[in-house]
């Protein structure tokens, strides 16, 4: 059976996740429903229930449009990963579970916007086409255990640790195993290399640069992708756009947003930086 070496630099994006055995076929996705510092113990207990159990990558998607974009080039980079395990239960609102359901079912459009997502910015500009065909094609199966929005009973399969860990069993069987509705086993890697892919990679391109300072819409769009988009209102403004527009006026800071001090945003909190610079 193929089973590939990740490139060096693998996984190539930050986030809440823990990264287990590399040649495991199955990550776990476990959708984070707050957007608080804290995180619910009884999700730390799925990412950890996926790691101990052999998954490959196992970690916490928060966003439909960045949290997305890193999950899909962390995959890409270790073609040994063929499954995801979908669990924890829906974010209203942002509706990560349903629009990676959509991406692997539909894709995107020219517009990079995933087709059949009901998210209100389901857009994955930062990943080139090629990666999001690469995703698709890769992972054979995304194991929905997913449970609905503010979902209690820890019982419920999307966040029981030991439906979990079933899963993650199933899916490095030699032979087919039956789990529920699918039917898994470890069929190897994808037979294409790596891609090792890093989103602030973009901001050297010259059509992406912005002229430092300029306090202009344009400038404010290009911050605003780096924004976390949850339109939470803790900066004290509306929306992501309202307080990306304000940066650019130099009418606010950085600080001012809290969700960017998330380690799962460190890469865009430092790319945002060198857009202000
Ligand atoms: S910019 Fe404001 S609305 Fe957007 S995530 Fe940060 S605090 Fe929330």
């Amino acid at each position: 059976m193929l089973k590939v070496k990740p490139p060096h630099g693998y996984p190539p994006e930050e986030g809440r996740y823990v990264r287990g055995n590399d040649y495991s076929p199955v990550a776990v996705c476990v959708i984070l429903d707050t957007f608080d510092f804290a995180i619910p113990p009884e999700l730390n207990e799925l990412v950890m229930s996926g790691i101990d159990s052999g998954a490959a990558l196992s970690g916490m998607l928060q966003t439909e449009n960045t949290g997305m974009e890193r999950m899909i080039c962390n995959i890409v980079a270790n073609p040994n990963i063929r499954y995801i395990v979908l669990c924890g239960r829906e974010s209203t609102g942002h509706l990560p579970g349903q629009s990676l359901l959509a991406l692997k079912q539909n894709g995107v459009d020219e517009g990079k916007q995933i087709v059949g997502s009901k998210a209100p910015t389901p857009y994955l500009y930062n990943v080139p086409m090629e990666l999001i065909d690469r995703f698709n094609q890769q992972i054979v199966s995304i194991i929905n255990l997913l449970c609905k929005p503010g979902e209690k009973d820890t019982k419920a399969p999307g966040l029981d640790p030991k439906v979990i860990e079933e899963a993650v069993r199933s899916c490095y069987q030699e032979t087919p195993a039956v789990f529920r509705d699918y039917t898994l086993y470890d069929m190897g890697a994808y037979p294409e290399p790596a891609i090792c892919h890093k989103i602030v990679s973009k901001l050297t391109q010259p059509e992406q640069t912005i002229e430092p300072g300029k306090a202009s819409i344009g400038m404010g769009l290009a911050l605003h992708k780096f924004l976390p988009k949850t339109d939470c209102k803790k900066c004290g403004k509306r929306t992501c756009l309202a307080f990306a527009i304000d940066l650019a006026k130099g009418k606010s800071r950085l600080e001012n947003c809290p969700i960017l001090e998330q380690p799962e945003f460190a890469g865009d909190r430092r790319a945002l930086a060198k857009l202000l610079e």
